[in-house]
């Protein structure tokens, strides 16, 4: 069994199982979470029925398998599964923040147009450890500050809704990776019904809705979800969402020029958006082919609608190293 996968509750379980006192858990815990140690032979506080194959869970940190620097301080690894897949994860340093941008599915089925992984179609879910050993490379494999996750590389993070929720559950708790929620963002295409959900989760991380779009016709020309859960029912789960939480939520705007920018998508997206508790971000799209991003249709979009709604255009981060993959090269700070 995979021991990143397991949340407190179920590691104490686990050990009951075979007959293990439950406070096992948290120096177990204590171990791998805290002093980044993996190999059960090294924890001098156990007993040997908890050491090496005797103990019957895999403690084994992702695979690195390339990395990528860029100029800039930011990272992008490649990881590899224990099916062999590949995921990426990318490191982003800023001053006193460190953000995680990490993956929660390999590809993903949602098929945007503009973005590299729709392109690649769906593999299959990461499972919660997988989500959480990303992090965990990072932090303990390369001993790097982590102070904030957001799930903004490849995949759809609710539709891997079980395995996202039992991950950051496990990244949230004090007694595991302990980060907390308010560091954490997800970012989703939209999938309304568990936008719903998560206002009701006990613990509340930041929401961030790629919308990309002010009307449906539009918005599902670039993204097919588009048709499932159109604007009246998207907005409508955001109202709720923020209800329940009384929290901001992010709108992920990717200009793509020519296409959703001008005056008339400025003016539908105020019309939108007015009187929600939001920000939006502005981003010049990545082109999956040819030249790198251009940000004047960007700047000029932001500058349409900034007397109107809360905005900030990104900063592009390690633009040197992304050329391969869409999404990873926006940057995820205000
Ligand atoms: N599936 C989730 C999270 C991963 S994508 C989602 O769609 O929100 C993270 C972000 O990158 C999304 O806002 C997505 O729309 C954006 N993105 C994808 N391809 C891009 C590209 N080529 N240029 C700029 N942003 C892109
Ligand atoms: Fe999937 Fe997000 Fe890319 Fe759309 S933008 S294809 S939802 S990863």
């Amino acid at each position: 069994m995979d021991f990143f996968s397991l949340t407190k509750q179920e590691l104490e379980e686990y050990l009951l199982m075979r007959g293990l006192p439950k406070y096992r858990a948290l120096q177990l815990l204590h171990w791998v979470y805290k002093k980044g140690i993996t190999d059960t032979e090294e924890m001098t506080n156990l007993p040997k029925s908890m050491k090496g194959e005797a103990l019957g869970l895999s403690i084994l940190p992702l695979k690195e398998e390339l990395i990528q620097r860029s100029v800039d301080g930011t990272e992008k690894a490649l990881l590899q599964l224990e099916d062999g897949e590949y995921i990426e994860t990318v490191y982003i340093p800023d001053g006193l923040r460190a953000t995680v941008c990490f993956s929660t599915q390999v590809g993903c089925a949602m098929g945007c147009s503009f973005c590299a992984t729709g392109k690649s179609g769906f593999s299959r879910n990461l499972s919660s450890g997988e989500i959480v050993g990303q992090l965990y490379y990072w932090k303990y494999v390369r001993k790097l500050p982590v102070t904030n996750a957001v799930a903004m590389g490849q995949g759809e993070p609710l539709a891997n809704w079980e395995n996202f929720k039992k991950a950051i559950a496990i990244i949230n708790d004090p007694d595991a990776f302990s980060l907390g929620a308010r560091m954490i963002t997800v970012s989703t295409c939209g999938i309304a019904p568990r936008i719903r959900e998560l206002g009701r989760l006990p613990w509340q991380i930041n929401l961030s809705v790629s919308l990309h779009a002010p009307t449906d016709e539009l918005r599902s020309q670039l993204m097919p979800i588009n048709n499932k859960y159109p604007l009246k029912e998207l907005i409508e789960a955001v109202k709720e969402y923020i209800e329940a939480t009384n929290r901001r939520v992010t709108f992920e705007y990717t200009v793509v020029p020519g296409l959703n920018d001008g005056p008339e998508n400025a003016r539908l997206l105020v019309g939108l958006l007015r009187g929600l508790l939001c920000h939006v971000n502005v981003i010049p799209v990545n082109p999956l082919e040819g030249k790198g991003e251009d940000p004047s249709a960007a700047e000029e979009f932001v500058r349409l609608i900034k007397s109107q709604l809360n905005v900030t255009l990104r900063r592009s981060r390690g633009s040197d190293i992304d050329a391969a993959c869409g999404q990873l090269k926006r940057k995820v700070f205000e």
